[in-house]
């Protein structure tokens, strides 16, 4: 029997791995559910040597806040291991000078932007960036300001352009690209984009987590977001789930437990 006819395909692209950003929303987690799995392959990673790191594009809370929610949910993890478009906000290059900003999304957002030393205003004419998140609080009004500052010559800036966040149960809720949408029409401005798969959101990632693209794998569910973006910063990317459209991973498993199955029998990944 040759036992290679029997080995799983795609492991040869996990060989050498020697760090895995994961997406968190639709790929780990599930609303305020952990994908099945999830807890097993990262423990596994880890226990192998590898680094594990989360590259979200979450858009209502930061690493402090994101690294707690792991943690709960049974993911340990600390805020220098998460990195989400909140994270990267200030460093995004249309904040390299203080900027009057008009937000939409929660508060957070505005009180971030503030301690970087931007100024939060009420007056839409009065902004020069205008930064887009999620926030079920949004109302008609804050839409209409928002085209009054992109008229009055504001740059639009979003958080992602996700039009959907998975949840529990196959569900979904309203992503911050929906929004932003929403925004485009009305005005004709072209968002700027902070997250994924935004060049400077993954140099910025790696830049944190201290690691190489080099030996670095992106898994995700979203083509256009995770794979995309991923193999622009020069990442190995997976795919997980059945999303049979957009840009192909190097490897697409179904689940979690395949990949950690995958994983297992990858070359170079255990630990001596
Ligand atoms: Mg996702």
């Amino acid at each position: 029997v040759n036992r290679g006819d029997r080995t799983p395909r795609g492991r040869a692209e996990l060989d050498g791995t020697r760090n895995v950003l994961f997406d968190l929303d639709g790929c780990l987690w599930f609303g305020s559910r952990l994908a099945p799995g999830s807890a097993e392959l990262v423990a596994y990673l880890r226990g192998s040597g590898i680094g594990v790191f989360f590259l979200t594009n979450a858009s209502g809370a930061g690493s402090t806040e994101l690294a707690v929610r792991l943690s709960r949910l049974g993911l340990p993890a600390s805020p220098a291991e998460v990195v989400s478009p909140l994270t990267v906000l200030p460093r995004h290059p249309l904040f390299q000078r203080s900027r009057r900003v008009l937000t939409l999304g929660k508060p957070a957002l505005a009180d971030l932007l503030r301690a970087a030393g931007h100024v939060p205003v009420e007056e839409a004419t009065e902004a020069e960036v205008v930064v887009v998140g999620n926030d079920i609080g949004l109302r008609f009004g804050d839409f209409s300001g928002a085209l009054a500052a992109l008229d009055a010559g504001a740059e639009l800036l979003a958080l992602n352009l996700d039009a959907r966040v998975p949840v529990e149960d196959g569900g979904f809720i309203c992503g911050t690209g929906a929004i932003v949408a929403a925004i485009r029409s009305g005005s004709g401005a072209v968002p700027q984009v902070v997250g994924k798969p935004s060049p400077v959101f993954f140099r910025t990632a790696l830049e944190t987590f201290g690691i190489p693209a080099d030996g670095t794998v992106m898994v995700g569910d979203t083509p256009e977001t995770d794979v995309a973006g991923g193999r622009a910063a020069g990442l190995k990317t997976v795919l997980v789930g059945r999303r049979s459209s957009g840009p192909r991973p190097d490897l697409g498993v179904p689940d979690l437990p395949t990949l950690l199955e995958l994983f297992k029998q990858a070359r170079g990944v255990v630990a001596v």
